[in-house]
């Protein structure tokens, strides 16, 4: 049976920062898609590229310094990299949405919740405020917001944490978005409260269809809630596959190194310490020649310090940036 096409499609996107030693690419050749009502994963250490990754694909890095391009982004068959600034700001909220990492941040301390909430639809609508205040209260249910009519016309500081949170989900919601992308949207919360935001976005794909993007640097969010994952790497996509398949065979030796970091309740080391992958993510204005991973790696091979390593498939469409998975790796 043929697959619909993606709902969003990325094919080589880069982007890169100006200064005055020169141009920093700090996305490099990230090609993923995200089928309608799927959830996928970008996960990584900080400095991999995840947010950036997200902030391009919203059309929110300065420009200059920063310079965005792609082979092609399509957003329901609509090229994206054609649009003017003022065009992908009318596709922002309406068609694709970001719900940040740091809510208190996020949000404008001076403006009442039923006002910044709203906002996307007074902008992206022609309904009036009682209508408008009337959806803010019908999502503020929808995200488990208790006593919602109770919170309209209060400010951000007058809410917990993960109120706020729910908050910035009923935001990024507000226009049905097709698309939400969801920056570490738990990281600042408690374990409780994390886990009941996590729910709130899985029954809300459930319930309203909304595909998302979930940038996050744990395996154990990853491994609840997505379909699909992409590992990232200074920049660079390094494994891309379905959630199963990841877990059950992670092909790159960045990701091994990442699940082996994941705390075991029942495994100890000696020193008492936890795993770690040695070693720290590079600058990215001064990468190793060959695959960026090689001075951490513990299988580099030569041809790892002399030649980037392709996307090599491992099978049924895993793919890892890895010479292991080559022939030149096999004869190495
Ligand atoms: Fe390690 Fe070489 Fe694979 Fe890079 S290409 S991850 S250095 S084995």
């Amino acid at each position: 049976m043929m697959q619909p096409p993606p709902l969003l499609d990325v094919r080589n996107l880069r982007t890169e920062f100006s200064s005055h030693r020169g141009a920093v690419r700090v996305l490099d050749d990230v090609s993923f898609s995200v089928r309608a009502g799927r959830i996928v994963g970008l996960v990584g250490e900080s400095g991999s590229g995840k947010s950036m990754t997200a902030l391009s694909l919203m059309g929110l890095v300065p420009s200059p310094p920063g310079k965005v391009t792609a082979e092609s982004i399509q957003l329901s068959g609509n090229e994206m990299t054609r649009l003017s600034p003022d065009e992908m700001r009318s596709k922002r909220g309406r068609e694709l949405s970001m719900v940040f990492q740091e809510p208190m941040t996020a949000l404008n301390p001076v403006k009442t919740m039923v006002q910044q909430v709203g906002e996307p639809l007074a902008i992206h609508s022609n309904l009036g405020r009682r209508e408008i205040r009337e959806k803010v209260l019908r999502m503020f249910e929808m995200v488990g917001i208790p006593e919602p009519a109770a919170r309209l016309d209060v400010y951000p500081h007058q809410l917990s944490g993960g109120l706020r949170q729910r908050a910035m989900i009923a935001m990024g919601l507000i226009c049905e978005p097709k698309l939400l992308i969801a920056d570490e949207p738990t990281t600042a919360l408690d374990v409780t409260t994390q886990a009941q935001i996590l729910r709130l976005m899985v029954g809300l794909r459930d319930r309203v269809g909304t595909a998302i993007v979930m940038i996050t640097h744990d395996l154990g969010i990853i491994a609840e809630m997505c379909d699909e994952v992409n590992v990232m790497y200074a920049g660079q996509i390094v494994e891309q596959a379905n959630v199963f398949d990841l877990f059950d065979r992670p092909s790159h030796p960045y990701t091994r190194g990442l699940l082996a970091s994941i705390p075991k309740a029942t495994e100890k080391r000696a020193d008492g310490r936890l795993n770690s992958i040695k070693g720290i993510v590079p600058n990215l204005a001064k990468l190793p020649g060959g695959c960026r991973f090689n001075p951490r790696c513990g299988d580099a091979m030569a041809i790892c310090r002399q030649q980037p390593p392709p996307l090599a498939d491992v099978g049924g469409g895993h793919l890892a940036r890895c010479w292991l998975h080559t022939k030149e790796g096999a004869t190495a």
